[in-house]
């Protein structure tokens, strides 16, 4: 039987108030409130009663997803936090937190600026249009989530006052935006986590594009990680019926609706709520997808990706997308080289039935697409990995392999260098004129310096 749960966040205002916050060792508690004063810190009963062993810390998966690690922030940042918070000036905290967040490269892969469609000649706030068939909506309402990933990409979200947040209402109406674009055919709900709201406002979304002129949407996605920290959201939450209802009513209308959930561990698979959750969702016919990010001290382990995947086909859900850890937050402590995300990659899905090869990776979420690392080959005498975008922001440039110089320590594509004695990859020139006639770089006249910028700002 299941028994309700009633959600408790806890944060850095209350952290000491965490029941199990007396097994962290003075140090670790130390580390953990500094870096929480630069990355977010959220976490709730779900992930401490249920997720995290409190006799594996601190090396247990969940509790590195969860709370900051020393090793989160650079040496030398967390030393200057350190020191400004033993100091205990607001004035100073708030200048340190400021610098270092902004040294952390907060919006990567062109994010903040480059990815926004236009309407009429204004920007859309809180869209993201990269690809030609998926549309990225964050709706205001969104913007935070069950408890806060230490990995988070989006960590930047979290931290801004409302009017900087990247995000949409109602009435900024990106639905004119869809309605101009045809050849949309998914939408995908992001965040934070859209299943932060409840049932009336995540119907204001849904439900309009249940009508006659968004025929051309085909496939509602809602990206989400409560089925991790709090499947209770699925099942006992006041409105988590109607939910299910909603669901069942967008599938009925003609459309696919599918849940994008994301999964660190196989731990996030063994509770009694989370299957039941999961059940439930199925029951509507909705889809569930899978996908993470790889990162190191968290799942790093063939095995854990092998069981991960197993389990999620036995409950019916669908691996879909191993990402690389991107280069944003705390990327030091989960950087893994390129070629060991590979290996890891290949290691576990070698072990699984056809089933679950449907999860694709190791994919790194860069500037010109999702660039899939496909294999190392030796050719003409030279190593190199083979590459190829699985989607891009030109559609020619996908499912076309190309070659880049073997390097055991690369961790993204910025650091890979054209192999085979081409100076650059085939779609640079093509990259370097979209974001130019965008108008969205750094101004500087200089193309050559524009060019070198570009890359480090934004691969
Ligand atoms: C991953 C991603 C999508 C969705 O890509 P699919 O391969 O269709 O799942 C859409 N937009 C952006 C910006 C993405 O990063
Ligand atoms: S669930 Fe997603 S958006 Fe939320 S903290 Fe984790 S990675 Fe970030």
């Amino acid at each position: 039987m299941i028994t309700p749960k009633k959600l408790k966040i806890y944060s850095l205002s209350n952290i000491d108030s965490i029941p199990q916050i007396k097994i962290l060792n003075k140090d670790e508690l130390f580390a953990l409130k500094v870096i929480s004063r630069v990355l977010p810190f959220r976490t709730n009963n779900y992930v401490l009663e249920e997720l995290v062993n409190w006799d594996n810390i601190p090396d247990d998966p969940i509790y590195i997803l969860n709370f900051m690690q020393k090793g989160m922030l650079k040496n030398h940042h967390f030393e200057q936090m350190a020191n400004a918070v033993i100091k205990n000036d607001d004035k100073d905290i708030e200048n340190t937190v400021n610098r270092i967040r902004n040294e952390l490269n907060p919006n990567p892969a062109g994010q903040s600026k480059l990815n926004i469609p236009t309407l009429n000649n204004e920007p859309v706030p809180g869209l993201q249009h990269k690809y030609r068939e998926t549309v990225l909506v964050f709706p205001s309402s969104g913007q935070t989530c069950h408890a806060y990933c230490t990995f988070c990409f989006r960590w930047s979200q979290f931290v801004k006052s409302d009017e900087t947040k990247f995000s949409t209402c109602i009435k900024n109406d990106f639905f004119s935006y869809l309605l101009e674009h045809k050849e949309v055919t998914d939408v995908l709900f992001t965040g934070g986590d859209p299943m932060i709201m409840g049932v009336k406002n995540l119907k204001k979304y849904l439900l309009p594009l249940l009508a006659p002129e968004y025929s051309h949407i085909q496939s509602i996605r809602i990206g989400t990680k409560s089925l991790s920290y709090w499947p209770y959201r699925f099942v006992t939450d006041s409105d988590a019926d109607e939910i299910l209802s909603l669901f069942k009513q967008v599938k009925s209308s003609g459309k696919n609706i599918s849940i994008m959930a994301n999964f660190s561990h196989y731990v996030e698979l063994t509770t009694e709520i989370v299957k039941e959750a999961i059940s439930r969702i199925l029951s509507t016919g909705t889809q569930i997808r899978t996908q993470s990010p790889l990162l190191k001290n968290i799942n790093d382990k063939p095995i854990i990706w092998e069981k991960m995947w197993k389990e999620q086909v036995e409950l019916g859900c669908i691996p879909y997308y191993m990402f690389v850890e991107r280069n944003t937050g705390s990327k030091n402590y989960f950087e893994i080289p390129l070629i060991q995300a590979y290996n890891t990659y290949r290691n576990a899905i070698i072990k699984t039935s056809g089933l679950s090869r449907t999860a694709r990776g190791p994919v790194m979420s860069s500037l010109p697409g999702k660039v899939l690392i496909n294999g190392i080959m030796e050719i003409r005498g030279e190593k190199v990995f083979q590459l190829m975008l699985i989607q891009g922001r030109n559609p020619e440039w996908c499912f076309k392999p190309f070659f880049a110089k073997y390097d055991p320590t690369a961790t993204w594509l910025n650091e890979l260098k054209p192999a085979l004695g081409e100076k650059k990859f085939f779609y640079q020139d093509e990259l370097d004129k979209m974001i130019y006639d965008s108008g969205n770089y750094e101004m500087t006249n200089n193309k050559r310096l524009f060019n070198s910028q570009l890359r480090f700002n934004y691969n």
